[in-house]
């Protein structure tokens, strides 16, 4: 089989690709790295947030070269929808205590802040010993709470992106590069 290459971040239903493959994996092996530098000598308790942070998380930890726990929250902010609700719902909890660890949430984007400003606050309350947050992306111009982001992949601009753990209508999670949507995908599913 030939190698795949940055040619083949193709979709029918995509216009634009806005990160492709490659780059995303030089961005986790980067990442990866610059994290291990931080936290040398600790050990990490990684809380993946589910559903969006899936591929990004599993990229990610294969980096990081410190002893590690790794636990999932699964969250859910927006429905189906592709504007922010403000509301988090807790689908699933942590199954560790992370009381007194080094925990690093791990984010597929931060846009208004809301998600992110309210998953801090639930776990500062469970008294971390340090408490930090890598996404994969960053949509500054978005935000509506100040809320910190210690590792950032990519920052974007404010438009509705999929792919590489992003859906819409909990689709097209699968694809291993990011891009936007042709218009008429959402005019098929109005929210
Ligand atoms: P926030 O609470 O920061 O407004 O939103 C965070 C969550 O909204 C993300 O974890 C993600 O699930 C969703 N989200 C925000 N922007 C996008 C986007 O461009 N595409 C997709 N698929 N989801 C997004």
């Amino acid at each position: 089989m030939p190698e795949k290459t940055a040619s083949a971040d193709r979709h029918p239903d995509i216009t634009t690709v806005t990160i492709g493959t490659r780059q995303i994996q030089a961005r986790c092996k980067k990442l990866g790295a610059e994290i291990t530098r931080a936290y040398e000598g600790r050990e990490l308790m990684v809380v993946v947030v589910l559903k969006g942070a899936f591929m990004f998380a599993s990229d990610l930890v294969r980096h990081i070269d410190l002893p590690m726990q790794v636990d999932f929250l699964a969250v859910s902010s927006y429905g189906d929808s592709t504007k922010s609700s403000g509301t988090v719902r807790i689908l699933k909890d942590l199954q560790k205590d992370v009381l007194g660890k080094d925990v690093l949430m791990v984010e597929d984007i931060v846009d208004t802040g809301l998600t992110l400003a309210y998953l801090r606050q639930m776990l500062t309350d469970r008294h971390p010993r340090s408490l930090a947050t890598a996404s994969l992306l960053d949509k500054k111009v978005c935000r509506k709470v100040e809320v910190p982001v210690e590792f950032v992949g990519f920052e974007v601009a404010n438009e509705f992106l999929v792919g590489y753990g992003l859906d819409f209508t909990q689709r097209y999670r699968n694809l291993p590069f990011i891009g936007v949507l042709r218009p008429e995908i959402y005019q098929q599913h109005p929210e």
